[in-house]
């Protein structure tokens, strides 16, 4: 136990490719070299006396996978190495992970800031579960300036959510002045670093309290399992854990199992998910039918400097706009012969959607528009395959799209 120790305090160091292969729960006594899957619900007591200290948190240990399971244990571990954060919580999901935590930090009469350019279940939950119980939210545009951030700020301001780069505007929000200013007005930033991963970008070291993933997408990275975790402030997650332990969302230990074996090749796979979307993104600034396109590391994106300075990479997804509009996009979604068109992203299959007429057409125009979704805004979700084909596939789109 004590070089478990040791070699938990000396793989810290570590670069981040070695930290994401080489940790892992000690072995056991069959002395496997890949980790074994814990499917288990719940763990035997030795005697009355640890049953009593476990129970008592008196003892570490697993008493019932509700709890805690050391499958999931190594996953939420491996992630906060990753993060560099304390200590965290996995969930079933990612909307689970957002949900637990926020519900931990928030009382009636409080009152969250929140970029308007947020995944839509996190809306939805904003805008129609929160009130019931007065707790009551602002947005604020993915490019307001920090005078707009201060003046939609209240003294019951608990709580601020942000995701970066956004969702599918690929806006990006300044972490370094978000965390300064949290952090002056003792206000929680729980940022949802989805689309970056850590390898991208570790919002903890820009001040961020909580950081939130969807393991769905980038970190299980081949379109298998659902998944969320939350990692942080050693404090906070307690309050997380409560919650969780006691209202039950946890995460299963089979896709615990799945996302830390998965975050071996995270390193790998976003280079190649990046350097790909780099490369498909200067490809369609080409094209006459293209009027736009959306990456955070193309020089012609608004945010280009900020984006160089706080993320290593520029990430897996990129936007563009059809010129032809609303009718483009769906006649671009018709011609595809290899890209996927379906409801996820961050696989190693690449997936093109249009948002206005499937994910956000029950929006008004205007609402589209307030979040960066122009009728003719075709998502690509970058995946690993040879670029060749990807330029293949997508010409013959793009041409179909007229
Ligand atoms: C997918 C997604 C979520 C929700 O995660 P699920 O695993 O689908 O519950 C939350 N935030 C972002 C940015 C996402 O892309």
């Amino acid at each position: 136990m004590e070089s478990f120790e040791k070699y938990k305090k000396d793989i810290k160091n570590k670069g981040f490719a070695t930290r994401a292969i080489r940790w892992q729960l000690p072995r056991t006594e069959h002395q496997e070299h890949s980790v074994p899957l814990y499917l288990t619900s719940s763990f035997v007591f030795e005697d009355a006396e640890e049953a009593r200290s476990l129970f008592a948190d008196e003892k570490q240990g697993s008493i019932y996978s509700r709890f805690s399971n050391p499958s999931v244990d190594e996953f939420i571990q491996k992630m906060c190495l990753l993060e560099e954060a304390d200590d965290g919580v996995a969930f079933a999901s990612g909307m689970a992970a957002v949900f637990g935590s926020l519900i931990p930090f928030l009382s009636a009469g409080d009152h969250v800031l929140a970029c308007r350019a947020i995944f839509g279940s996190t809306h939805q939950i904003l805008n129609r579960i929160l009130p019931r119980w007065q707790i009551s939210h602002t947005y604020l545009d993915a490019r307001a300036r920090p005078e707009e951030w201060e003046a939609a700020r209240r003294p019951q301001t608990r709580l601020i959510i942000v995701e970066t780069p956004s969702n599918p505007g690929l806006d990006v929000l300044d972490l370094e002045w978000l965390g300064r200013f949290a952090r002056e007005h003792g206000i929680l930033l729980l940022v949802d670093n989805c689309f970056a991963t850590p390898y991208l970008q570790q919002p903890v070291r820009s001040g961020a309290h909580l950081v939130l993933h969807s393991a769905t997408k980038f970190i299980d990275g081949q379109g298998r399992a659902v998944g969320g975790i939350v990692v942080g402030d050693r404090d906070l997650i307690k309050e997380v854990r409560f919650f969780a332990r006691h209202s039950g969302p946890s995460l299963s230990p089979f896709h615990a199992w799945l996302f830390s074996k998965s975050l071996e090749t995270l390193a790998l796979r976003m280079e190649r998910h990046s350097t790909s979307a780099l490369e498909l993104a200067r490809f369609l600034e080409t094209q006459p039918a293209v009027e736009r396109v959306i990456y955070p590391f193309l020089d012609s994106h608004p945010d280009f400097a900020l984006a160089k300075k706080q993320m290593k990479m520029g990430g897996g997804v990129l936007s563009f706009i059809l010129r032809g509009g609303l009718e483009s996009g769906k006649r671009f979604l018709g011609a595809q012969e290899m890209l996927s068109h379906t409801a996820n992203l961050g696989d190693t299959r690449t997936i093109v959607t249009h948002p206005a007429s499937t994910t956000h057409s029950r929006l008004t125009e205007e609402e589209r528009l307030a979040v960066g979704i122009l009728p003719g805004l075709i998502r690509v979700s970058v995946g690993l395959e040879d670029l060749p084909d990807l330029i293949e596939d997508l010409t013959r789109c793009i041409a179909a799209a007229g």
